[in-house]
């Protein structure tokens, strides 16, 4: 792994956050910085510095200070942030050049924070590239004697764009099974550590999670939701097949219904009708099977009656080095898998959508990476957060993407709208916290 950035691999960097540069998008290399190379060897699992910025950038940082990865930064005399190789710590954020170093030893992590044990939290509290960008932007504008408005226009709209990942359509059997395991888990759990009641409680919703009748039919109430916020959104369909013969594994994980049913394919078609996004959402197998992926969307692409580009992971199965070549060899265009099962945040430190580096080829790729950053369970399976913690984590994270203007994704399934989960309320503050939180 290079610790170091190429010439090719700092002008994509700069690429990457041409929303900054305006129509100056070679402002960004040609600033003096130091390029730092060996021997300031990539730490395993990456420690970081912070680094102070000058008054006259203070806005770009976290109360005035940007994160930066140790290798990056140059002990000496002078101010700390004229001793950062800014575009190559860019680079290692957005190339997530040590996650990849930990999926060649350890193979993929299928986007569980939890694999990288001992790593920093702080890399994924905030959209660190971005934020180098806009440091940048305030730096090369500084040099010219301007303000970075007048030289390089008006920072980007931000832009959190609402998806729906389309697991199930009806409680099935696969369901049931599943989350009754997961409660039962859970009520062992308490009853191993001795407290009684809140394991019997446990086993009683266990029990009726899997005996209750439920809707996870929830299509028109997502559309009347988000239309009261003045907001459309894309839903991410499953396209495998849901015969009870696939492999218990297939037919336990993966979503149980199929676009062919006609319900179903006239649900997709009034949705596109009505000026949605339809997506695929390729299943638990697929992460790096371009035939199973290429399948799925066809079979998409008939119940849609037109092509498929977008595309997010089932479970967010990924792996840097297959997933969004397995996808481009598709056609898939735009992806928003990006980002952790067990965490909000943001995962290559970016808020951004971006054209992933092929280091082989040293090349951006065609397809279009669109970071995840927020999805329900994280506020409520993970966290098991009370209403008011919970809207504090989302205010957060709506912050942060207003204050870089950057661009993300979040997830919301459909079929936790329902009583068995109970998340519509969740859903309802974070459409209420965009108005809110998004006034700047
Ligand atoms: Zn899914």
């Amino acid at each position: 792994m290079a610790t170091s950035a190429t010439d090719a691999e700092r002008a994509w960097v700069c690429d990457a956050l041409s929303a900054y540069w305006g129509s100056e998008p070679n402002r960004g290399l040609q600033l003096p910085m130091p390029r730092l190379r060996a021997p300031y060897a990539e730490a395993m699992p990456p420690r970081f510095t912070t680094v102070a910025l000058p008054e006259w950038a203070e806005d770009a940082g976290v109360a005035g200070n940007l994160l930066v990865p140790i290798q990056f930064f140059l002990p000496g005399e002078g101010p700390d942030w004229a001793r950062v190789d800014w575009l190559g710590a860019a680079f290692w954020y957005l190339h997530a050049c040590a996650e990849r170093a930990f999926e060649v030893e350890n193979g993929p992590i299928h986007s569980f924070r939890f694999r990288l044990q001992g790593w920093d939290d702080r890399h994924w509290d905030h959209a660190w590239v971005n934020r180098i960008g806009l440091f940048l932007r305030a730096w090369a504008a500084r040099e010219q004697g301007m303000s970075a408005e007048t030289l390089f226009g008006p920072v980007p709209v931000p832009e959190v764009v609402l998806t729906h990942d389309v697991d199930a359509v009806r409680k099935t059997w696969a369901i049931r099974f599943k989350q009754t395991a997961f409660h039962a888990f859970n009520a062992f759990r308490s009853l191993a550590g001795l407290r009684m009641r809140e394991a019997a409680s446990k086993f009683w919703h266990a029990f009726q999670f899997l005996v209750q009748p439920a809707s996870y039919w929830r299509f028109d109430e997502l559309v009347q939701m988000e239309a009261q916020f003045g907001r459309k959104s894309r839903f991410n369909f499953y396209g495998g097949s849901d015969s009870i013969l696939r492999r218990p594994r297939d037919w336990l994980i993966d979503p149980g219904y199929s676009v062919e049913t006609p319900e179903i394919r006239d649900a997709i078609r009034t949705l596109r009708a009505g000026g949605y996004d339809i997506g695929l959402h390729p299943s638990f197998a697929a992460w790096n099977d371009v035939d199973r992926m290429a399948s799925e969307k066809t079979r998409l692409e008939t119940a849609l009656g037109e092509p498929v580009v977008q595309v997010r992971m089932h479970w967010l199965r990924f792996s840097w080095a297959d997933t969004w070549h397995a996808q481009e060899a598709c056609g898939l265009r735009d992806d928003s898998t990006l980002g952790f099962n067990d965490r909000p945040g943001f995962r290559a430190a970016a808020a951004l959508a971006f054209h992933p580096w092929d280091a082989k080829r040293q090349t951006p790729m065609q397809l279009t990476a669109t970071p995840m950053t927020l999805m329900d369970s994280q506020v409520y399976d993970y966290h098991s957060a009370e209403p008011d913690e919970r809207r504090v984590i989302m205010a957060k994270l709506i912050r942060e993407v207003h204050d870089v203007a950057g661009k993300v994704t979040i997830i919301w399934h459909p079929h936790v709208l329902s009583p068995d989960y109970g998340w519509a309320d969740g859903y309802r503050d974070f459409l209420h916290l965009l108005v809110t939180e998004g006034k700047s």
